[in-house]
């Protein structure tokens, strides 16, 4: 009888190995944002299209991969993170298994871009199901930037078994909380088709807190410290009243890695016990430092489940410090936690500048960049909040088309002009744009409400006449989730029973249109998952920028075409509206020239 055992070829094995290790989009963007850790940058950005399915590209400033390494990343079993077994038992990395990089590159299309500081060109790598099918030189800043493409696209079973868009997104985004929760020295961007969900600067952990979840947060934490021979413990757990009905906010973290542990989270639920109503569970965000030794992570190929050597002990430990600090608190309610340095961020990181992105992203390219660059001037980098609606009253808008000769006359000025009082046309040296001036336009007030309600606070004006709104349950709930993103705007709101008034409106807002937007944004998608906290400012973001974009037949003049298209150049992203539309085509002149030979 002839054998029946043969070895698995490897791109075999690396695909059943993958089905371990990547479930879906957010496993590839927890490995890759691992790996960007591991690697110490100071700055990582995540880029994804149709919440991971079509890309997942992680862009980091960190070591960089000489070529040789390159390569041998994508083999299984390959790390530079660990050499001896001992080592599994001082694991300061987050990966060592080896592994997540060949089961990736099994199951999609991937092409990494990576730099050291000693190289002086950037090597590039393409793979295609385990199948390396080009390798070149290119010229690329130090770090690493992986882009991962049409994820299972070789195995269908498994992308038809992907839920919708959302909810991959949600996944994603858990997947991103835990990682920079546990990092907020290093500061993070994350993008989904071309809109900005986070932008968190490196931080302490409360001020990280907030920036992932909401500025209310701060106020809403009780620091719990505690340091024993076994464990020390630092963190923070929600105060009793803010607690939610879903599990969203409880996060343990043991030496930086963000772990699930039934056993942890019973000991918190212990020490909150009679403190919640019925039906609520505590939040947390607790950092655990332990002696590596005493810890296996090896026991979960997602390395989320660790085994504690002490675990009784830990438990009640936990418990105690959880417990202490809520009766602080009890007793105390008005210490002011503010001057808990002992959270600030590390000491070797508080001189370290954020270096700006060392790869551009392709989603970030601006076609206007080299024809704009000699009238720079015009680019507002930092807009401000005057002129942010000017447009928007009605009565700027004039009623006739502008006359030819002021286009002729601005000789500083590319010759834009309006068409079909739809679009804006920009014609260059060799090509010509034609922008859809509704969905430019919403871009460039989405970016800016978005950075006023995570940045900066905008300018508040009193209303002469509040405005009274009677809300609807719903309406309600929801406005609980805005509330804090519509105080960044500038509303001065205050709602009593289901009454609300509008005292103060953001500065320059047009009168005409606060109830109708304030409407809108209730009504707005309470249904979208709403413990998604960022999704708040964004969804705010949206709504506002499609209220109050110009709309379609607006006629503009050459003032305000010319406005429009400054901001335009001024954006973050310039190919995608907010809500996902083409902004703008170009037509080349050889395609003219060809049409009219
Ligand atoms: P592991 O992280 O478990 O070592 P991976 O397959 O995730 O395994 O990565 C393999 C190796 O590739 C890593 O050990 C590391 O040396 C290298 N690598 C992966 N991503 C990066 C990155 N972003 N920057 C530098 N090196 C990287
Ligand atoms: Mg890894």
């Amino acid at each position: 009888m002839s054998a029946k055992i043969s070895l698995l070829p490897d791109h075999v094995a690396n695909q059943i190995a993958a089905g371990e290790v990547i479930q879906r989009p957010a496993s590839v963007v927890k490995e890759l944002l691992e790996n960007a850790v591991d690697a110490q940058a100071t700055h990582i950005q995540l880029v994804i299209k149709n919440a991971g399915k079509t890309l997942v590209q992680v862009i980091d400033n960190g070591q960089g991969m000489s070529n040789t390494d390159l390569r041998l990343a994508f083999e299984r079993h390959a790390t530079s993170k660990i050499n001896v077994a001992e080592d599994l038992f001082a694991l300061t990395t987050k990966g060592f298994r080896g592994e997540a990089l060949a089961s990736i590159a099994a199951i999609a299309h991937v092409e990494t871009h990576t730099r050291t500081e000693e190289d002086e060109v950037s090597h590039c790598l393409k793979i295609e199901g385990s199948k390396v099918i080009d390798q070149s030189l290119s010229t690329q800043p130090q770090g690493t930037s992986i882009a991962v493409k049409s994820l299972f696209y070789n195995i269908p079973a498994r992308r038809n078994f992907l839920k919708s868009d959302q909810v991959e997104l949600r996944h994603v985004i858990d997947e991103f909380h835990r990682v920079v929760l546990a990092h907020p020295e290093i500061r993070f961007q994350f993008f989904n088709n071309g809109s900005e969900l986070f932008d968190l600067p490196l931080s302490a952990v409360k001020k990280r807190i907030a920036s992932v979840f909401g500025n209310k947060w701060e106020t809403q934490l009780v620091p719990v410290e505690e340091k024993t021979s076994l464990a020390e413990i630092k963190g923070f757990a929600v105060k009793p009243e803010f607690a939610k009905k879903t599990r969203g906010q409880q996060f343990f973290f043991v030496n930086n890695r963000f772990i699930k542990s039934p056993f942890l989270n019973h000991a918190v639920s212990a020490a909150f016990e009679g403190l919640l109503r019925p039906g609520y569970h505590p939040g947390y965000f607790l950092y655990l430092t332990v002696d590596p030794k005493t810890i296996d992570i090896n026991i979960h190929p997602t390395k989320t489940e660790v085994k504690f050597e002490e675990e009784q002990n830990l438990y009640a430990i936990l418990r105690a410090a959880v417990k202490h600090s809520l009766g602080i608190f009890q007793v105390m309610p008005t210490l002011d936690f503010e001057q808990n340095t002992s959270m600030d961020v590390p000491y070797a990181f508080k001189d370290k500048q954020a270096v700006p992105p060392p790869i551009e992203i392709d989603s970030s390219f601006n076609p206007f960049a080299n024809e704009t660059s000699s009238r720079a001037p015009s680019i507002k980098k930092d807009p401000q909040w005057e002129g942010l609606y000017s447009g928007l009253q009605e009565e700027e808008i004039p009623s006739v088309s502008p006359p030819q000769e002021s286009l002729l006359t601005v000789s500083e000025s590319p010759k834009v002009f309006q068409l079909f009082a739809k679009y804006i046309v920009c014609p260059l040296k060799t090509h010509m744009l034609v922008i859809d001036q509704v969905r430019a336009h919403q871009r460039i007030l989405y970016e800016r409400f978005l950075s006023a309600i995570t940045h900066k606070k905008g300018v508040s004006q009193q209303l002469l006449f509040p405005m009274e709104l009677e809300l609807n349950p719903q309406q309600l709930e929801q406005y609980t989730h805005i509330e804090g993103a519509l105080e960044m705007l500038g509303f001065q709101i205050v709602v009593e029973k289901n009454k609300m008034s509008i005292k103060g409106a953001p500065d320059h807002f047009p009168t005409s249109k606060i109830e109708n937007v304030i409407e809108s944004l209730l009504s707005a998608s309470s249904e979208e998952s709403s413990e998604a906290h960022f999704s708040h400012a964004d969804q705010v973001a949206k709504t506002m920028a499609r209220s109050l974009a110009i709309k379609s037949g607006a006629l503009l003049d050459s003032r305000e075409q010319q406005a429009l298209l400054d901001d335009f150049f001024g954006c973050k992203e310039t190919t995608v509206s907010p809500f996902n539309r083409q902004i703008f085509i170009t037509l080349e002149k050889t395609e003219i020239e060809q049409k009219l030979n």
